[in-house]
């Protein structure tokens, strides 16, 4: 670490760091970056970790790669909602290499992962020569490619709350093909009492606007009510409506509109039948 970031800091701009390098790689290969020292994160073993804390935190270091979040059993009893979505990331030999660090480096606006960790009130672990700093999910990415990371920093591990007891949760895509990067994305996390009732409600909606963006007011309505009174095409229309949808070669601002529609309905749909007591 002390050599990684002894690097970072004398060679500025001109440095970057490489993890999974599945998207740094065909970066370079399109001459999109042409950084003249490449700082390898493969052997520090620190960034490799996936712990549960004392407190009951999920604490992954930077360089776990989206296939152990897979297949950790206690990351897919603690934390459904990641298996759920990061299964959609890429391919097998692409999640096998890739990382959870490198893909919120990276702050593609379609990127699964930022919207996990704003669904789930993630931390992020900054490091440099100069100390460390945490940064809350929500201000890591500030942009399309574009995160609060300043030269000679690097992201070190991210912290994932203890789970929420009696919370449910769901998660939509649309690609074009399995394993593209979505369209249109939503996340969905609903907190429900012994009664049916819901306590607490959460929307991400991700792949629209030029980063991840937690909505919970579209859903402030549901709050208080049945779980049976929920309806999911209003709550649908309420996140096309709070949203400003880019268009690009991808998908109009009119499609992704509709898409975002559908989206947060399925996922809204999909929590609702993992209700605790239903199947969960
Ligand atoms: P790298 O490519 O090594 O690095 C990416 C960037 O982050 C670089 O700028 C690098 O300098 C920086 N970086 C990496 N780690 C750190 C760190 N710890 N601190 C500071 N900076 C760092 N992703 C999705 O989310 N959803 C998809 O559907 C999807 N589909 C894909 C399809 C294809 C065909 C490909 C090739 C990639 C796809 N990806 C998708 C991207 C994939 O998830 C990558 O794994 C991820 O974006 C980058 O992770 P990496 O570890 O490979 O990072």
């Amino acid at each position: 670490m002390e050599e990684a970031l002894g690097l970072l800091q004398q060679h500025g701009d001109d440095a970057r760091v490489i993890a999974g390098g599945q998207s740094l790689v065909p970066a370079m290969n399109l001459r999109m970056a042409t950084p003249g020292m490449l700082v390898d994160l493969a052997g520090i073993d620190a960034l490799s970790a996936l712990d549960v804390a004392g407190d009951g935190s999920l604490i992954a270091g930077a360089m776990v790669t989206h296939n152990r979040f897979l297949r950790d059993d206690r990351v897919s009893s603690g934390w459904p909602a990641i298996g759920y979505a990061i299964r959609h990331v890429a391919h097998e030999q692409i999640r096998n290499r890739g990382t959870v660090g490198g893909s919120l480096c990276h702050a593609d606006p379609a990127a699964e992962w930022a919207a996990v960790c704003l669904l789930l009130d993630a931390e992020m672990q900054v490091m440099s020569r100069d100390g460390e700093r945490t940064v809350a999910a929500d201000s890591f990415i500030k942009g399309v490619y574009d995160t609060t990371l300043a030269p000679g920093e690097l992201l070190s591990r991210i912290r994932f709350p203890a789970p929420l007891r009696g919370w449910c949760w769901g998660f939509h895509e649309i690609a074009r093909r399995h394993g593209d990067f979505a369209l249109a994305g939503a996340l969905v996390g609903l907190g429900v009492d012994e009664n049916s009732v819901v306590t607490a409600a959460r929307l991400v909606v991700f792949a629209v606007e030029d980063r991840a963006r937690r909505l919970d007011a579209v859903l402030s309505d549901i709050v208080g009510r049945g779980v049976a009174e929920i309806d999911g095409e209003l709550a649908g229309l309420s996140a096309a409506a709070a949203i400003d949808p880019r268009s690009d070669l991808h998908a109009s601002a009119e499609l992704r509109s509709h898409l975002v529609h559908v989206c947060v309905m399925r996922a809204l749909a999909a929590a609702m039948e993992r209700l605790p007591g239903v199947r969960n």
